[in-house]
Formats: C-alpha cells, sequence, structure tokens
C-alpha cells in the first residue's frame, strides 16, 4: 500500500438509534487505534456532545473500554441533534476537534448520521477557513489540519443498509424477536390462538421476514413484497382456517412496521388483528414489540461483527489518503469488506424511494439475492399443506434423512425445512432414527407435514444421532433397507461422522449399485470444524451459549482480583474457542491449530501478571477442548495460581454439554431452513440420473455452494479431523489479540 499521511488522533461517536454491539465497535477502534500509536478520544452524546465540546469529548485508554463489550446500547451515549444540521453547529463542531488535534473521525450510525458526518467531512476547509475569518482559530493551526479523515460503521437494529449484509444489532434485534415469539407461541398453542406480531423495520422487512422463517410463523407482512391480490385479507383468512383444520394449535402472524399493501396503504397490526378476530372469529391477540428490540446483551455474532468492523475500520484510516472518499466498513459474504460511504448512503435511500413509489420488485431486487431467495424459502415453509404440484416430471420422489455426529442445534430446523421442501413438490421423506445406525438396523418411518410442526424451534435432534459409521457386512443391509424403502436421495444433516459416513456410502457404490443415489451432507455441528463451508448449523447456538455463560462467570470474578480459565468444546477445531474468545473478551484465546507451548505460557503469565499490577481486575482465558494434551485446563489453572505471585487468583471453568443443547439462535435457523431447502432441491434433481452427483453443502462467502463429495479426503487432515483450510483462523488471530487489555502497555 503506499504511504499516507498517518492520523495522528482518532475521535469515535456513536449517533442516531442505539444498537447492541455498538459498544464492541467503539471498543474496538480505540484498542486498535492505540495499538498503532495514535491518540484516541470518543465523543459522548453522539454530534451533540461534538458540537457542544468540553466534557463530552474524553481521551480514552485501553482500560477505559474495559468491561462494556456484554453491555446493550452504546456506553458512550447517543442522541440526535439539530445543531448539527446547521452551519453554525457543525462549525463549532470544527473548532472543538481541531483544538483537541483531532483528525479522524469514526461514525457508528445509520443512514443519517453517516449522511451528518460526510456533510461534515466534505465542508471541513470551508469550515476552517471561517473560523480563521472569525478571528477563532489560528491559520496556521488551520492549514496544519486541512482534512478530516472519515470512516463510517453502521449500527442499527433494522439491517437497511446498503454496503453490508448485516448492520450491527440487527443480528441482536433478531434474537429479541424469535425470544419474544417463541414465548408467545407457548402461549398460543395452548389455547389455540392466533397472534399478530409487529416488529421494527419502517423501509426494510429483514427482522420481520428473518423472524417469521425462524419461528415458523404462517405469515408476513413487510414493505418490500405487499400481499399480491387486492383481498389479501381473504387470503390470510384463508390460510388460518387451513392451518387449523389440519391440527395447527397456533397462529402466528407478524407484520413490520412498515408493511403496506398494493396501493401503497399501511397494513397494520390492528387492522391484521380485526381480520382475524372479527372475520374469522379467532381469538387472537396482538403483540407490538417495541423497543425491546433494540435491547438487552449484545449477541455473540454483533460482538464480534462490532468487534471486526471497529478494527478494520481504524486499518481503513490508516491505510488511505484523508482526502479521499470516505469508505463505509461492513461485511459481506462473510468477509469485512469497504465500500464507498456515500454510494452506500444514496442506494439505502433509493430502496426507500422505490418503496415509497411503490415500485417494489425494483426494492426487492436492491435487497439482494438472499433476501428474494429468504422470500421465496418462507412462501413454501409456511403452507398449511403441501401444493399437489410435483417435480421432476409426474415422479415422486423419496429421500431420506438422518444425522450423525454429536447434536448440533439446528438439527431439527433443517429436518423440517427438508420435509416441507420436498413435500411441497409432491415427494416424501423418510426419517432415519439414530444416524447411520437407524440405516442399518432399518428404524426408518415417514414424516409428514404436521409430524415435523413446532421443529423449528427445537433444540436437539428428534430423529437422534450417532456415531456409528456404515462399514462392512453392514453396508449389505443399508443397502437392503435403501431398496426396501425404494429410497433415491440421502441427506445427512450432521458433524464430521455424517460426512465421513456419506463418503464411505459413496465409495462403496462401486461395490454395491444400489448406492448409486445422490447423497448431500448438510453442515450441522457446533465445532465449526467441517469442509465445503465457512460456517455450520449450531456453531453460533453454541457461541451465544458460551457467551452467556462467561458473562456470568466474568460477573461472579468482579469482587476478586481473579484470572478464569474456561475450557470450551470444539474438538480439534479452535473455531468456537476464537470466536468465543473474542466475544467474551478473553485475554488469551488457546485453540489446539496453534497449540501450547511453555515459553509461551511464561509470557503470558507475566504479561497478566503485567496487568493486574497495573490495575487490571479480571483476566480470561479461554481454552479449546483439545487445545494441547498435555497443557490441560487442570494444568493450566495450577500454573497460572502457582505462579501469580499473589496479584490474583485463578479458577477454572469447563462448559461442558451446555454448548450442544438450547433452542437453536434464529442465525442457526434461518441457515439450516436455507441449506436443507436448497439440499432438497440438489437431491431432486440428481435423483435418478444414470451417476448421480453427491455433494457437500455449504456456506462460502456468503452463498450456499455444493461441493462434490468425492473432495472431503483431499480436503480434510485426517489425523485431526477438521479441514485443512480455515478461513477463520488468520482474519480473526491478530483481532483478537489487538483486543487483549493486557496487549496495551
Ligand atoms: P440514523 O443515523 O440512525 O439514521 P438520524 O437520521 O436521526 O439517525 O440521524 C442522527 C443525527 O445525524 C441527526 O440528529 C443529525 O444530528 C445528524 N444528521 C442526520 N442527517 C443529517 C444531515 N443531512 N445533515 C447534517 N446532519 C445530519
Amino acid at each position: 500500500m503506499p504511504e499516507v499521511a498517518r492520523p495522528r488522533h482518532l475521535a469515535v461517536l456513536t449517533s442516531g438509534g442505539d444498537a447492541p454491539g455498538m459498544n464492541a465497535a467503539v471498543r474496538a477502534a480505540v484498542r486498535t487505534a492505540l495499538a498503532e500509536g495514535l491518540e484516541v478520544s470518543v465523543i459522548h452524546e453522539g454530534f451533540l456532545g461534538l458540537t457542544d465540546g468540553g466534557l463530552a469529548i474524553q481521551p480514552a485508554t485501553s482500560a477505559s473500554v474495559g468491561g462494556i463489550l456484554h453491555r446493550g446500547g452504546t456506553w458512550i451515549g447517543t442522541a440526535r441533534s439539530e445543531a448539527f444540521r446547521t452551519r453554525d453547529g457543525r462549525r463549532r463542531a470544527a473548532a472543538n476537534l481541531l483544538e483537541r488535534g483531532i483528525d479522524a473521525l469514526l461514525v457508528v450510525g445509520g443512514d443519517g448520521s453517516l449522511t451528518g458526518a460526510n456533510l461534515f467531512r466534505s465542508e471541513w476547509p470551508e469550515l476552517l477557513g471561517e473560523l480563521v475569518e472569525k478571528g477563532r482559530l489560528d491559520a496556521e493551526v488551520a492549514a496544519s489540519q486541512p482534512q478530516l479523515a472519515l470512516v463510517g460503521l453502521v449500527g442499527s437494529i433494522d439491517n437497511d443498509m446498503f454496503g453490508t449484509d448485516m448492520t450491527i444489532g440487527a443480528d441482536t434485534a433478531l434474537h429479541r424477536i424469535t425470544e419474544a415469539i417463541d414465548a408467545l407461541r407457548s402461549t398460543a398453542s395452548s389455547h389455540q390462538r392466533s397472534f399478530v406480531i409487529e416488529v421494527m423495520g419502517r423501509n426494510c422487512g429483514y427482522l420481520a421476514l428473518m423472524s417469521a422463517i425462524a419461528t415458523g410463523a404462517n405469515w408476513v407482512f413487510i414493505p418490500e413484497h405487499p400481499p399480491a391480490l387486492d383481498d389479501w385479507e381473504g387470503a390470510l383468512k384463508r390460510t388460518v382456517a387451513a392451518s387449523r383444520r389440519i391440527g395447527r394449535r397456533q397462529n402466528l402472524v407478524v407484520v413490520a412496521e412498515g408493511a403496506r399493501d398494493l396501493q401503497g396503504d399501511p397494513i397494520t397490526s390492528e387492522h391484521v388483528l380485526e381480520v382475524l378476530s372479527e372475520g374469522l372469529g379467532e381469538d387472537t391477540r396482538a403483540t407490538i414489540l417495541g423497543h425491546v428490540q433494540r435491547g438487552g446483551s449484545p449477541s455473540g455474532f454483533d460482538r464480534n461483527l462490532g468487534t471486526q468492523c471497529g478494527y478494520h475500520a481504524v486499518h481503513q484510516l490508516l491505510h488511505s489518503d484523508p482526502g479521499s472518499e470516505p469508505k463505509l466498513v461492513g461485511i459481506r459474504g462473510n468477509r469485512i469488506t469497504t465500500s464507498p460511504l456515500m454510494a452506500a448512503v444514496e442506494k439505502t435511500h433509493a430502496v426507500a424511494d422505490l418503496l415509497e413509489q411503490q415500485r417494489f420488485d425494483e426494492a426487492m431486487a436492491l435487497r439482494g439475492g438472499s433476501f428474494a431467495d429468504a422470500w421465496e424459502t418462507m412462501k413454501t415453509l409456511v403452507r398449511a399443506q403441501p401444493r399437489r404440484s410435483t417435480t421432476n416430471g409426474d415422479r415422486s420422489l423419496r429421500l431420506a434423512v438422518l444425522h450423525a455426529g454429536g447434536p448440533a442445534p439446528g438439527m431439527n430446523t433443517a429436518v423440517r425445512a427438508t420435509v416441507r421442501a420436498a413435500m411441497d413438490g409432491g415427494h416424501r421423506v423418510l426419517g432415519v432414527r439414530g444416524g447411520f445406525r437407524g440405516l442399518i438396523d432399518d428404524d426408518i418411518d415417514e414424516l409428514e407435514w404436521m409430524s415435523v410442526n413446532g421443529w423449528v424451534s427445537q433444540g436437539g435432534a428428534e430423529l437422534g444421532t450417532s456415531r456409528v459409521l456404515p462399514t462392512g457386512d453392514d453396508l449389505d443391509k443399508v443397502v437392503d433397507n435403501l431398496r426396501g424403502h425404494g429410497i433415491d436421495g440421502l441427506l445427512a444433516i450432521g458433524g464430521y461422522d455424517a460426512y465421513d459416513g456419506a463418503h464411505r456410502l459413496w465409495e462403496a457404490r462401486e461395490t454395491h449399485p444400489a448406492l448409486d443415489i445422490p447423497i448431500v451432507c448438510l453442515p450441522a455441528s457446533i465445532n465449526g470444524d467441517l469442509p465445503g463451508t465457512e460456517l455450520a448449523v449450531g456453531s453460533d447456538t453454541a457461541l451465544n451459549s458460551i457467551v452467556s455463560a462467561v458473562d456470568k462467570i466474568k460477573q461472579s470474578g468482579v469482587a476478586f482480583n481473579r484470572v478464569f480459565v474456561v475450557e470450551v468444546m470444539g474438538k480439534d477445531s479452535g473455531y468456537l474457542a476464537l470466536t468465543a474468545g473474542l466475544a467474551t473478551g478473553a485475554e488469551k484465546t488457546y485453540t489446539p491449530e496453534e497449540g501450547l507451548s511453555l515459553a509461551g505460557l511464561a509470557s503470558d503469565v507475566e504479561e497478566l501478571k503485567e496487568g493486574f499490577r497495573r490495575g487490571q481486575r479480571l483476566g480470561l482465558i479461554i481454552r479449546g477442548e483439545r487445545a494441547d494434551a498435555v497443557y490441560t485446563t487442570p494444568f493450566l489453572w495450577a500454573l497460572f495460581e502457582k505462579e501469580s505471585g499473589g496479584l490474583f487468583d485463578v479458577r477454572q471453568a469447563i462448559l461442558g454439554h451446555l454448548q450442544q443443547g438450547g433452542d437453536p439462535s434464529p442465525f442457526d435457523r434461518i441457515q439450516a431452513t436455507r441449506l436443507a431447502t436448497r439440499s432438497v432441491d440438489f437431491l431432486l434433481e440428481q435423483a435418478g440420473k444414470d451417476e448421480p452427483d453427491s455433494a457437500m453443502c455449504g456456506l462460502q462467502g456468503g452463498q450456499v455452494a455444493f461441493t462434490p463429495l468425492a473432495a472431503f479426503p483431499a480436503l480434510i487432515d485426517d489425523d485431526v479431523r477438521r479441514p485443512k483450510e480455515q478461513w477463520w483462523l488468520e482474519r480473526l488471530r491478530p483481532i483478537a489479540d489487538a483486543m487483549a487489555l493486557s496487549a496495551h502497555r
């Protein structure tokens, strides 16, 4: 990269609506900037603090951003500022920055805040000129700071911004919404009630659509896709009546606050309530979720998104000309990316304008492919019963589905989507119980549309799972059973054992021609150790379970000078350890990929001691369960305790199976649904071909991708049962290191 003038003093502010994860972004930006030798200040109360100056602008230290990662909202406050909309206000803001030598600004906010910040930056030379003219600024000082460098991050629960697939805060809002709808579902079901749930999103149906998919709602209204019929009330009533007839005990209708009909008139939750209660005589209640959606501790994803964006935003400033066009740092295709800030804001406004003009298709197209895909998936899953049509000519195919490996939250969600997607096309799905063992022992039953009802949100694995692999004589039994049930394709949902078992069946087709059916592996494992995919279903839930457990553990230690050594799962992969280390603010994270050495441990002890000498009160070490065969968690506990020099005491916590349990997170439900519906399409397309393809389904760069199953052995390191290439280690390790408090001396 070319040499550019480095900023010297960075100021960070949060503005607009608050969003969980903003704290992570501020903390990361402050610590990264300090690590890079910059001076850093935080500006309290957003642009209000910027125009007011005084005590609102405070120097920040690494320690001053400690203990905020787990907190919701934004600890430096946010406010709307009318003054900043005026030239005079922005001139005062410029004076406040100049006074302190601040030459770079990081703004975390929505499109309004980023527009305001960009205007401020572009006016900077003129504002300085005016200050000099008024005698409020020395011309020499003005000349020394001809530009203000600016970088933007999007903090917004609505996920309504162009330039990033996810805004900081949207995932947490989805958590709040799914928790609420799950709770409503159980009471609705007990009383056979209907619930209308209104969620936030004036111009963006993301929260409504994704929460509807994640909770198995039967209808959703979003701004981008008004109901196709003028008489949508009639269609809604027919759907609800049909679900009652097939035995659904509860009806859930999700309404985005900005939902509208084809004429552009609002569809309100009150109106939907009237339609259901008066038109259908349903016992219906409405719940407007309101501000709870903004609140609460940020999810693991939002902590890590905020942290990564904060880190990269500072590097963006360091490596670009301060006079160049400001950038927005976001995430696209599971990678942190930058894009021109104002172009992103303009496109965001363009979507809102298209909605205003009722040009819905164009608005939907601007939202991107996965949004439109999610809408299509939603339409299939919400049906009360399958359509009668068939695909693949008029042939009705029979797909088998099984789990293998350890349980992963989201397995049930994937089976539900498999059953409904296949049945909707006129096909049948057979559930195999207990993994490959069920395929050997003929423990196989047909699943029905309603037999998977409610599975969308259930943790565990209703079909059961095991680590049994099909080998030797068992293969003959598998062949008999596949033939006996007329199975045309197999979906193996699970972890390493699912892949291993599926690959064995695939290899055995040479000697057992009946095995020449398409097989798809769907990644479901908390370990995140599967080839052909960047993310596995279950690992997000496990991350969140770890995060909430560690938050509690950390709270228990505040009264003491204490270091916790927390052991997390992950087998031979450090994915869970490193993502959890980042999300919980661990000082150190030990992974099997990197291993442990005595010299490294000795230096870590010294670093911790130094931290405590300078006033640190709490230390956290996350150790992946197989980080090292000799330096076990009890060993680390004993070592740190012995070597602490009386500066801290040490406690160990082995989190154990709570990490495999729990209801799946919204993200895991959405991905399970997405991967399962695409896997079904793949199997149906391949079934009946002479030489059908078999594949590992996965997410790559944010897209669903299929990698030939034949590549399994080449992609893995068999000794340690993990992929040879792991994208996350290189990307997250430097960030985790820069975040550790003890790294800042
Ligand atoms: P969000 O950032 O969440 O979209 P707002 O639209 O309320 O929130 O904007 C937050 C603040 O950003 C406003 O109170 C104002 O101070 C500033 N702002 C927004 N738009 C502009 C603008 N066009 N010019 C100057 N400042 C603006």
